[in-house]
């Protein structure tokens, strides 16, 4: 029997014929005129002024706190629940990660809990856009106004998404995104910095180059990085631009078919859409609580595995992490319902390559599993 992947990249023949055009030029590393291509074609779909391309999510983010001149002594808060390079953002640039708990039905950053966190050294604010879930970003925006904080949205789960009609990773100071393999849109690996903001989107470009300084040579004025993306990531991105907004709309009626045929089942809480949201549902997760379900997740993971069906538990805290815990961060911290969504948690396969046919043998095996 073939496995179902958790998740697969959507490669095709046009990913091909701009990666061999691109590798055919000789124009390989990021001075070719692709990557600027790209960076135009990502603020054309996203509709922000600046796009920075790098070499990951990761990067992206590392580069938009360094951007904004976040360091030592100053205070970021994030979730709790989400992943790891979020924190490592923020640590990087020897700045301290503010924790918040998770709202227990998108999943995303407890916007309640955010005001009780904000100090006078709180700097920024990262919302992570959970599995393809928007943040609330209105409450988000109004206290960052009130307390003169920047917004870093976190997007690497999220393309596509929308809240109240508008993209996210535009709506605050910066957003940033990641192209690695599993997400909706691929490079292999990359990542992407946006903003409207054109003294950022410069500072930015410069630290993202070792911190050349345009019109001079070998002059520095900042501890700069190499988060150059090649051409060939940047040939693969395109083409899969010109496809992203079939991916989406796969992703979603996958979702709605794995809704229709999950909802009925007692202890298994589905992903929802709140309504000034538009889910680009990056992975379709669901919670399984033992009691009501008559079997736990662990044990649920294993009887689909058996079955050739990969899934994937949810991310595990930053809270609980041991080398944050080593480093004396987030002493004797406890967020219930991230600590839930740890515990209960898993995301279901999710390409946009899956087959309806699929979708309802997965969906059967859930049913029966308890039986
Ligand atoms: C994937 C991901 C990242 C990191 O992206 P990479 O390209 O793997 O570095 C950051 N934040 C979140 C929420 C992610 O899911």
């Amino acid at each position: 029997m073939k496995k179902i992947p958790v998740c697969e990249p959507n490669l095709g023949s046009l990913e091909r014929k701009y990666l061999i055009e691109t590798f055919d030029s000789g124009w390989i590393s990021s001075i070719s005129p692709h990557v600027k291509e790209f960076e135009d074609a990502f603020c054309r779909f996203i509709g922000s002024k600046h796009a920075i391309s790098t070499t990951s999510g990761t990067t992206a983010l590392h580069l938009a706190v360094a951007a904004l001149d976040i360091g030592e002594g100053d205070e970021v808060i994030i979730p709790t629940f989400t992943m790891v390079a979020t924190c490592n953002a923020i640590l990087y640039q020897r700045a301290k990660p503010v924790l918040v708990d998770a709202d227990p039905e998108t999943w995303c950053m407890d916007v309640e809990q955010l005001k009780e966190k904000i100090t006078p050294k709180t700097k920024a604010i990262i919302p992570v856009h959970i599995y393809g879930h928007a943040c609330d970003m209105k409450p988000i925006m109004d206290l960052a106004e009130d307390h003169d904080l920047y917004v870093i949205e976190d997007c690497a789960e999220a393309i596509g998404t929308e809240y109240k009609r508008q993209q996210v990773g535009t709506i605050g100071t910066c957003g940033t995104f990641s192209f690695y393999a599993n997400k909706t849109i691929t490079c292999g690996e990359g990542g992407i910095m946006i903003t409207d903001g054109t003294y950022l989107a410069g500072k930015a470009r410069i630290l993202m180059n070792h911190g050349f300084t345009p019109g001079t040579h070998f002059l520095h004025h900042y501890i700069g990085f190499n988060f150059r993306m090649t051409a060939l990531q940047a040939a693969i991105g395109l083409a899969q631009l010109e496809r992203v907004y079939d991916f989406i709309e796969i992703k979603r009626r996958n979702a709605a078919l794995y809704s229709s045929l999950l909802k009925d089942i007692h202890g298994i809480t589905l992903p929802v859409e709140k309504e000034w949201c538009k889910n680009s549902y990056w992975m379709y997760g669901i919670l399984v609580n033992e009691e009501e379900f008559g079997m736990n997740r662990d044990e649920l993971q294993k009887y689909l595995e058996e079955r050739g069906i990969e899934t994937r538990i949810f991310f595990r805290c930053m809270h609980n992490q041991p080398i944050y815990k080593r480093m004396g961060l987030f002493k004797d911290e406890t967020y219930p319902v991230a600590e839930r969504l740890e515990r209960d948690g898993l995301y279901l396969p999710s390409s946009t390559k899956l087959t309806p046919d699929e979708i309802k043998y997965i969906c059967e095996c859930i049913k029966e599993a308890v039986f």
